[in-house]
């Protein structure tokens, strides 16, 4: 077979910046792992174009295209069609072209709730505890207490913020605060505090967690962030974002191609590259 041909179905991600995007190592270990005579590649489209260039790939045939910042919300509206969650949160991250017709989903809030259910964990009757409020935070949220959350309250640092994210939790949506952490069954960190920086966010005091108590950071690179690391030390269970990656992943996956997505070859992919990268960040930090 010449590879790519003709018959080669194409998908995408599009973003800016995009170079980073993990995406096209997933989504290519998955065709491969599965043999499909499919492509993925990232477009960078610059802030401002999303929505025209969601609106071509109808007419270029592209089966499928990732969606990240700042094109979550022109992407939503580009769509012929959104899916519930979609609607709800006003953007998409993912659009399925179905003979034309373009159809947009979320697959983070649910991506996120696959990847709980990996450490055999459901919200279902549990107290959550969501720091942030942008993006990830509201299709956390949302997941969150459409999975049968008690409560799912909201710390951030502007509180119309806040409440705005929370609201989509409905009855059992709240604004929160990190000297609450102990009630909490579940403690998720929605904002960057951890990637670069040392402190936890909102200054939350690491005694407040404990055993019993799940603590994810939406956060993949680094692997450990001050956060999973404190409630490693605590008894806490810890999780990183790369099962979240993954599963918001393999849902596009099966939204485009109709076949369950090959997880493990996805995740051994992904954990390989992330590796490479950090060897790299590792070694241009040495002295010289
Ligand atoms: P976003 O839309 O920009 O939202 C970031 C949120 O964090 C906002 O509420 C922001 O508040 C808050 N924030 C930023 N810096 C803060 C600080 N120093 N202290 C307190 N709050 C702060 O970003 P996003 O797309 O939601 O992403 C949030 C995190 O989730 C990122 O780390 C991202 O990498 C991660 N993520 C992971 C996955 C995955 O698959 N694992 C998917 C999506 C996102 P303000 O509005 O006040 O600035």
């Amino acid at each position: 077979m010449t590879w790519p041909s003709a018959r080669t179905a194409v998908a995408g991600v599009i973003g800016d910046p995009v170079e980073h995007s993990l995406s096209p190592v997933l989504h290519n270990a998955a065709f491969a792992a599965l043999g499909l005579d499919w492509a993925y590649v990232a477009f960078p489209v610059p802030a401002g174009r999303g929505q025209e260039a969601v609106a071509a790939t109808a007419d270029l045939g592209i089966r499928g295209l990732s969606v990240t910042m700042p094109h979550k919300a022109p992407a939503a509206r580009a769509c012929q069609r959104l899916s519930p969650v979609a609607e709800r949160l006003g953007v998409a991250n993912t659009v399925t072209n179905i003979d034309g017709v373009l159809v947009g989903d979320s697959t983070d809030g649910p991506g996120f709730i696959d990847s709980l259910a990996e450490q055999g964990w459901s919200p279902t009757g549990k107290r959550c505890l969501v720091l942030g409020a942008g993006g990830a935070a509201r299709a956390v949220v949302l997941a969150l207490a459409e999975a049968g959350a008690a409560r799912v309250d909201v710390v951030a640092r502007r509180p119309e913020q806040a409440l705005a994210a929370a609201a989509l939790a409905g009855p059992v949506g709240g604004l929160g605060a990190a000297e609450g952490a102990e009630e909490a069954d579940l403690i998720v960190n929605a904002t960057p505090v951890g990637m670069t920086s040392d402190g936890l966010p909102f200054g939350l005091d690491a005694k407040r967690l404990g055993p019993g108590q799940l603590v994810a950071d939406l956060i993949y690179a680094p692997a450990v962030t001050p956060l999973t690391a404190a409630a490693r030390e605590r008894g806490a269970l810890p999780l990183n974002g790369v099962g979240m990656l993954i599963h918001q992943a393999a849902r596009q996956f099966r939204a485009w191609t109709g076949q369950d997505a090959p997880v493990e070859a996805m995740s051994a992919a992904v954990l390989a590259e992330l590796g490479r990268r950090a060897g790299r960040v590792a070694r241009f930090s040495q002295p010289r």
